[in-house]
């Protein structure tokens, strides 16, 4: 077991994570990032990504994130495999926090990257057919399926609006909603039912996704949630928007959170209410949920991070100045 002292550790490593590793390094604050359980964050389990700005054609997650390491490696990020398991924020700056391994991190601020998850169905098929036709991001995938046929599952905001931005690359797009009627805000419901593109499936579980012979998604086998009857729903992408759980349970009632657990930062800006605690992408964002948005949370965290350290040095160097 070890301590590692720093003045600024970096919990996750999705893009946010890496983005503030590479301003931080640059800035000469030799940052740790301390991975997590799934280094590379949501990128590491998709495929294709085509809506990342810098790259012409489509490239992979995995190697885009692997990409993003390296590069916050190269400037002098240290990176540890190791995932917090306690956090002490109450005595402030510095801040201790210990992981899984039992080493201690001692940092004099704290930037938490540790983002989100989509909540998946959990029936047979989705797993196996993530990047073959199944997503949990319209936004990410859409364009994949100009032309063909789409559905989306759940009757939220995400569905819903998923479903709306879908049109754009599809006349094809059935919405499945296990009740008769949708939790998202009226106006979005008003636009879902304005667009004939759009067919609502209501009272409908999905039972499993099905391949073809091709080992793609060929269709969805329902249930009504009413009568019991089985159906199936012939569809080329089927997007899952049952919502999102941001990864904050290490922080529950030492940093205010949204009812549903996402990380309420002063508006705009990456800071937490504890001076010297920044949280940056989807673990304080469940509007965007981009990459690229978490990217430059991720930049504008290191920002306001070395500005807080360096206002602290100032700090101390007047009052030993007074002495
Ligand atoms: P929500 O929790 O609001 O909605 C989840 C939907 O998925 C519900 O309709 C729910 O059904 C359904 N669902 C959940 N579990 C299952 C399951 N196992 N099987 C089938 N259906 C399921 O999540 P959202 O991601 O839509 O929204 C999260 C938050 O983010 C909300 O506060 C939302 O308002 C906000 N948001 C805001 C946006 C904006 O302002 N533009 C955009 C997107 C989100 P049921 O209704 O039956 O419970």
């Amino acid at each position: 077991m070890a301590t590692h002292t720093t003045k600024m550790l970096i919990i996750g490593s999705g893009p946010a994570g890496y983005s503030a590793a590479i301003y931080a390094a640059r800035a000469m604050l030799e940052p740790i990032v301390v991975q997590g359980l799934q280094p590379g964050g949501q990128l590491t389990i998709t495929t294709d990504v085509e809506n990342y700005p810098g790259f012409r054609d489509v490239v992979q997650g995995p190697w885009l994130m692997e990409e993003m390491r390296a590069q916050a490696e190269h400037v002098g990020t240290r990176m540890i495999w190791d995932t917090i398991v306690t956090v002490d924020l109450e005595n402030g700056s510095p801040f201790r926090a210990i992981g899984d391994s039992g080493d201690e991190y001692i940092a004099d601020c704290l930037v938490i990257c540790t983002g989100a998850q989509a909540k998946w169905l959990g029936v047979p098929g989705e797993m196996a057919l993530g990047g073959k036709g199944v997503s949990a991001c319209a936004t990410c995938d859409g364009f994949f399926y100009r032309g063909k046929k789409v559905a989306v599952i759940g009757g939220g905001n995400t569905a819903v609006e998923e479903a709306l931005y879908l049109t754009n690359h599809s006349d094809n797009v059935t919405l499945i909603h296990r009740r008769d009627s949708l939790r998202a805000e009226k106006i979005l419901q008003e636009r879902l039912f304005a667009n004939p593109k759009i067919t609502v499936l209501w009272n409908k579980a999905v039972d499993s996704f099905e391949a073809g012979e091709n080992g793609m998604l060929h269709h969805l086998a329902l249930t009504d949630t009413v009568t019991g009857e089985a159906s199936t729903l012939e569809t080329d992408g089927a997007f899952v928007a049952i919502g999102h759980a941001p990864a904050t349970e290490l922080f529950k009632g030492k940093l205010p959170m949204d009812e549903s657990g996402y990380l309420l930062n002063e508006p705009g800006t990456p800071k937490t209410a504890i001076p010297g605690v920044f949280a940056a992408g989807d673990v304080t964002d469940h509007v965007y949920r981009q990459a690229v948005t978490a990217a430059g949370m991720g930049c504008m965290a290191a920002l306001d991070a070395e500005r807080y350290l360096a206002a602290r040095q100032h700090a101390v160097q007047e009052a030993e100045a007074a002495e």
